[in-house]
């Protein structure tokens, strides 16, 4: 798939990357959710009827999950937290998926931790 062959193709790195400009309003987005420390828009690409990317607004070297360390245990769990609102405010009430990508393997193209929240349609397992 075309995803694939992105994520196949990112290079992982700390640096800027399309979801910075997005915080910064810079490139247009269709933002769903905003508060102080998250913001939720629809993906450019989608993979459902309804698929949105949940970001936390300060990166602070979180290229990914596999990142992770202990000081961002609020920041993860508050994203699940503003997922599963989002979900509510799309009339998700029959079901929905919420997928991280991590890494070449996993498919992950842009290296600013997020959220996928996937709904609207049925769902298969196991995913590609
Ligand atoms: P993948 O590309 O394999 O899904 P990721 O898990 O890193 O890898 O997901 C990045 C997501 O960001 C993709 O679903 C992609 O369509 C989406 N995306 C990239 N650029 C934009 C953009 N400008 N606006 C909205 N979504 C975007």
């Amino acid at each position: 798939s075309s995803e694939k062959d992105a994520a196949l193709a990112a290079t992982p790195s700390d640096g800027p990357t399309i979801f910075d400009k997005i915080i910064r309003k810079e490139i247009p987005a269709k933002v769903v959710y905003e508060d102080d420390k998250v913001l939720a828009f629809r993906d450019v690409s989608p993979q459902a009827p309804k698929h949105i990317v949940i970001i936390p607004k300060l990166k602070d070297g979180l290229t990914g999950i596999s990142k992770a360390e202990e000081r961002h245990t609020e920041i993860l769990g508050y994203m699940l937290y503003v997922t599963k609102l989002i979900a509510k405010q799309e009339g998700l009430n029959d079901g929905f998926r919420i997928v991280i990508n991590d890494g070449p393997k996993g498919c992950q193209s842009v290296f600013h931790l997020h959220i996928h929240l996937l709904g609207g349609r049925q769902m298969n397992w196991p995913p590609g």
